[in-house]
């Protein structure tokens, strides 16, 4: 586990990152690992001193099995609800993990999907989603916190703003750090996705969190709008 701000930390499950917003009263879950990630969650609470009950909300971006695959054994040991776009509530629910999607440009990405992604489960254990969000939405969670509708990785992925703590932007995989600021290596559609991301570049925060990289410490929307410029 990796402290990013005064409230925010990084838990690790594989290669990707989900993240805790730890507050006085309760805890909140950005994405929801692997299948088999509670355990990590559960050490993760226990280092800061938390138990399982506290964790009340799990906001998840999007279907994909890195995100939601460990949503429901998480639900059942905490109690926690979950809050989703509706386009990937419905395949959680039914525990479909992908709709069809393309690699994004490049050897490297193709060989991703056929090397990684392929060899990865497809489907996850059906989850619960209490709480489906649209674009705009304000989460009663951790004193607010703004969901933002940014397709083109998958059609129902969302984005969350949390505003304390200097602004900060939990991409999911509408974006990743791993190697220097990128798309995702997988797509359904890339038009959406590029529109996607100039619109990421009009929001106001300070720092990135990415489920794929480091995370993105200051000056991160200028960095977007650099990167992908902002939509005329
Ligand atoms: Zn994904
Ligand atoms: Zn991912």
């Amino acid at each position: 586990m990796k402290q990013v701000t005064e409230h925010v930390y990084g838990v690790d499950s594989g290669d990707l990152t989900a993240y805790l917003i730890v507050l006085p009263e309760t805890v909140t879950l950005i994405d929801a690992g692997f299948p088999g990630s509670l355990g990590l969650i559960e050490d993760a609470l226990q280092a800061l001193g938390r138990r399982l009950g506290d964790l009340r909300d799990v906001l998840v971006t999007h279907c994909h099995p890195d995100h939601a695959g460990a949503l429901a054994e998480i639900e059942r040991a905490t109690g926690a609800v979950a809050w989703m776009h509706p386009l990937d509530a419905e395949l959680v629910r039914r525990g479909q993990a992908f709709r069809e999607f393309h690699p994004a440009p490049g050897e490297k990405n193709r060989v991703f999907v056929e090397e990684v992604i392929s060899k990865g489960p497809q489907t996850i254990e059906p989850a619960e989603v209490e709480h489906e969000v649209e674009d705009g939405g304000v989460l009663p969670v951790a004193g607010g916190i703004t969901a933002y509708h940014l397709p083109g990785h998958s059609a129902g992925h969302l984005c969350f703003l949390w505003p304390q703590d200097s602004g900060i932007l939990f991409l999911g995989d509408a974006a990743n750090n791993v190697e220097g600021l990128n798309e995702p290596p997988i797509h359904e559609d890339r038009s959406l996705l590029l529109e996607s991301l100039r619109k990421i570049g009009e929001l106001e925060f300070e720092i990135a969190c990415f489920a794929h990289g480091a995370p993105l410490m200051g000056g991160a929307a200028e960095a977007f709008r650099q990167r992908w410029g902002a939509r005329s």
